[in-house]
């Protein structure tokens, strides 16, 4: 686990205490009536507060608030930012003190901007940091431009407004425990957990690493990856394979699709999906290790999971290409499925991005969607309690990645990635290779990932309902 010890973004200890100090003043000028309109920040740690402490506390809040992970900006006038401390003092009273003293911003909102896609590895990080979550940042509006113009994100980098009162990335242990936890899944679950195969999930990222994989650049070996992809799903007992083409500028690149018709309503359907295409800022190789060979790899061994343990719905494995140039592949299948109607029949899509990297020992993963598909969040978070150690961080703000056009047209997306993404030193560089990429922090998503959409797609209630066993009939005997 995270302890809550500062992150990068904390000041050292001693500006630490300079900050308390400067809350002490800040605050005491309330006091004053000259100072009452005052515009100023605080920074709450969220960090062992609960959900229910957060939520009681947000709906009442007089301050404009916006919840980032471990961070909980406060903005408005002094007076309403003292009451706000005090309300929250007085509800964690309970818990006891705050974790970390809240920390104050030393400018009024108006000098504060949301980053999309912060990476803090970015040694030209230009600014100071003021609160950050999963993959937002806020810093200060005045430097916000330099983020834009620099290759920080995930190829989608953008500053814009912050949308106030929102909750954009929560902390797992403050979500809310909706259901009761299921001690132990049931068996025909747990034989899907259990079928999935970390070193060859890894063996399979070196293979498509092993590949140079830009959409389009000269001497790119992405055709080498995509038949072997295809190749792969093809051998698997139940799929059809195809080769989707479209148009990215003047080049031909290629979605693959794997289908695997579900047993019992088929006209429901569950995408699963994550590119294989990948890129590189500086020399000329794009291995893409991490970015996404762990992805499309993860794809892959879900559909050799489902293949042996048939699904009720109809699945729909595919590898996306030209995500790097701006989600294209998952654009054209978004239009495809719009065009056919067959966007109605979607129930759910899991994105992979990114599964494979940790900077330390706390395997953290973020589950990212919108708040009309936050029910989504509740599946994954259980199976992550259930099957696996991860730390779980989710974030109510999609953006950058192959489940934002499925979003978009009113499909449910979700994206599963590595929550030390920002740290990632070598990030669409040359240097993203298999030696980054971690065997457990990829397993565990993976199990967490076959739990979840079992769980969303009533994988239990398909068992008999056309009196034969659809799964593997071994689980029942060997859980
Ligand atoms: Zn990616």
């Amino acid at each position: 686990m995270m302890t809550a010890q500062c992150a990068t973004h904390c000041p050292p200890r001693g500006r630490r205490i300079a900050l308390i100090l400067g809350i002490a003043l800040f605050l005491t000028s309330a006091g004053s009536s000259l100072a009452a309109e005052i515009d100023g920040c605080v920074v709450a740690p969220t960090d062992g507060l609960g959900h229910e402490v957060l939520v009681g506390f947000e709906a009442t809040a007089s301050s404009d608030w916006v919840e980032l992970g471990e961070d909980l900006l406060l903005c408005g006038s002094s007076q309403s930012i003292a009451r706000d401390l005090g309300q929250l003092a007085d509800r964690t009273e309970a818990r006891g003190e705050f974790h970390e003293p809240p920390r104050l911003f030393d400018g009024p909102r108006q000098d504060l901007i949301l980053v999309e896609g912060y990476r803090s590895a970015d040694s030209s990080n230009p600014t100071e940091v003021v609160a950050q979550g999963g993959r937002l940042a806020v810093v200060r509006r005045s430097t916000a431009d330099l983020y834009t113009d620099l290759p920080l994100g995930h190829g989608h980098t953008t500053a814009r407004e912050i949308p106030w009162n929102r909750v954009l990335v929560r902390l797992g242990e403050n979500l809310a425990p909706r259901y009761p936890r299921r001690e132990l899944a049931s068996p025909r679950i747990q034989g899907l957990v259990t079928s999935i195969d970390g070193p060859r999930w890894l063996a399979d990222v070196a293979t498509l690493s092993s590949w140079s994989r830009h959409s389009t650049r000269s001497g790119t070996e992405i055709a080498l990856a995509r038949d072997w992809i295809y190749d792969q799903l093809e051998a698997l007992p139940g799929f059809t394979v195809e080769l989707d083409p479209f148009q990215l500028g003047a080049s031909t690149i290629h979605n693959i699709i794997g289908t695997l018709t579900g047993s019992t309503r088929p006209e429901e359907i569950v995408v699963v999906g994550g590119h294989y295409d990948a890129t590189s800022q500086s020399g000329t190789l794009s291995p893409g290790a991490e970015d996404n060979a762990s992805g499309c790899a993860g794809v892959i061994e879900l559909a050799r999971a489902f293949s042996s343990h048939p699904p009720p719905v109809t699945m729909l494995f595919v590898c996306y290409s030209g995500e790097e140039q701006g989600l294209n592949g998952s654009e054209h299948q978004v239009d495809e499925l719009q065009a056919s109607g067959d966007d109605e029949r979607v129930i759910h899509m899991l994105n992979m991005d990114m599964i494979g990297y940790t900077a330390d020992a706390d395997l953290d993963c973020l589950l990212e969607t919108e708040d009309e598909f936050a029910d989504l969040l509740t599946p994954y978070a259980e199976a992550a309690a259930a099957h696996t150690t991860l730390r779980i961080v989710t974030s109510l703000f999609a953006f950058g990645s192959d489940h934002v056009p499925f979003i978009d047209a009113g499909m449910p997306g979700l994206l599963t990635i590595e929550n030390d993404w920002d740290q990632y030193p070598d990030y669409h560089s040359s240097g993203d290779v298999i030696a980054n990429v971690d065997l457990d922090m990829g397993y565990q998503t993976l199990r967490m990932n076959v739990a979840a959409l079992a769980t969303l797609m009533d994988f239990d209630q398909s068992l008999f309902s056309d009196g034969f066993e659809s799964g593997d009939a071994t689980a029942w005997t060997q859980p």
